[in-house]
């Protein structure tokens, strides 16, 4: 079994780490925070005091990071991955960053021999604790089948979209998708409560016809009971579609409903919610109509 590196122990990281050590796989791990190392060295990692030596240490080296700026410093930077990387080792960065940012990143990594996925995921925390993720990957078909094994411990979904930086212009798709209905689940749910209508009722009538959706099941349930406890913070989706609106900007197309959305997530974070579940974008449209959607 080839030893593996782990990056990035948040609320992702952890139980992705925790699951690959589940399956017997030698686990070095490394984060900035020492608690968040500590907590998995408890589950039967060894702890690493840099990304560089966890390089050193591994043969194939996840980093599950927040944005584009902490992958490059984590893999680019002083004492970061390709400092301590051997040739043939392979770097699988399974963080939602920049398209651009995995192709610039591949491309350093490519000159230590250092082959590179990008493989960002969608399901949340429940999924990466249950190890049934939805995992989508881009870069080199060979160094994908050569790890096609750890994914599937990780993810029940695992697809190769593409070349590298494919997984995350899939990654975006995603969540440009995912904000906007939450965005509409909202504002038809506060609509509803407005008037007088149950929103528990109205929930259960639509949730199996056309407007039924894996958010609507997923968020209404949280919305009902007003818990916004994270999950997804806003401010991590803010990050997604700040990264999808410079994607789409470079690339040359308009995507005027996620502008919107992002406005809306901004004057979210202003009020002191950025660290809210995504689900909490309701609590916008609540503040602007004076109703709460509870059960
Ligand atoms: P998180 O903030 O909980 O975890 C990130 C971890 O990275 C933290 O422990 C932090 O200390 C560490 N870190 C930051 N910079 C570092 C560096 N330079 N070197 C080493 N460690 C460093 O975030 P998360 O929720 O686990 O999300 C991670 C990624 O997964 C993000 O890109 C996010 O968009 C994506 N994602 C999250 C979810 C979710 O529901 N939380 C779902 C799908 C995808």
């Amino acid at each position: 079994m080839k030893k593996i590196g782990f990056i990035g122990l948040g609320i992702m990281g952890k139980p992705m780490a925790i699951n690959l050590l589940k399956a017997g796989y030698s686990l070095t791990v490394y984060d900035i925070i020492p608690e968040r190392i500590k907590e998995v060295v408890g589950a039967g990692a060894k702890a690493a005091s840099s990304s560089k030596e966890v390089a050193r240490k591994s043969e194939i080296i996840i980093t599950m990071l927040p944005n584009s700026p902490e992958v490059k410093d984590a893999v680019l930077g002083t004492d970061g991955v390709l400092d301590g990387a051997k040739a043939g080792t392979i770097l699988i960065d399974m963080s939602s960053i920049a398209p651009l940012a995995s192709k610039e990143i591949a491309k350093e990594a490519d000159k230590k021999a250092v082959s590179m996925l990008d493989a960002p995921v969608s399901g949340g925390e429940p999924k990466a604790i249950e190890g049934t993720l939805a995992i989508m990957v881009g870069g080199p078909e060979e160094t994908f089948n050569e790890v096609k094994d750890i994914f599937g411990i990780m993810g029940a979904s695992v697809t190769r979209v593409g070349e590298i930086g494919s997984g995350n212009m899939t990654k975006l798709a995603n969540q440009i998708i995912v904000a906007l209905n939450i965005a509409a689940m909202s504002e038809a749910m506060v609509l509803a409560a407005k008037a007088g209508v149950d929103p528990q009722k109205v929930f259960q009538a639509i949730r199996g016809g056309l407007a039924g959706s894996t958010v609507l099941d997923a968020k209404m349930p949280l919305v009902l009971k007003g818990n916004f406890k994270p999950g997804f913070r806003i401010e991590l989706h803010i990050k997604d579609l700040a990264n999808a609106l410079d994607t789409a900007r470079q690339i040359g197309v308009s995507v005027p409903l996620s502008a919107a959305v992002m406005e809306v997530m901004q004057a979210l974070k202003v009020d002191g919610k950025g660290t809210d579940d995504h689900g909490g974008i309701i609590q916008f449209y609540e503040k602007l109509a004076k109703v709460q959607v509870r059960a």
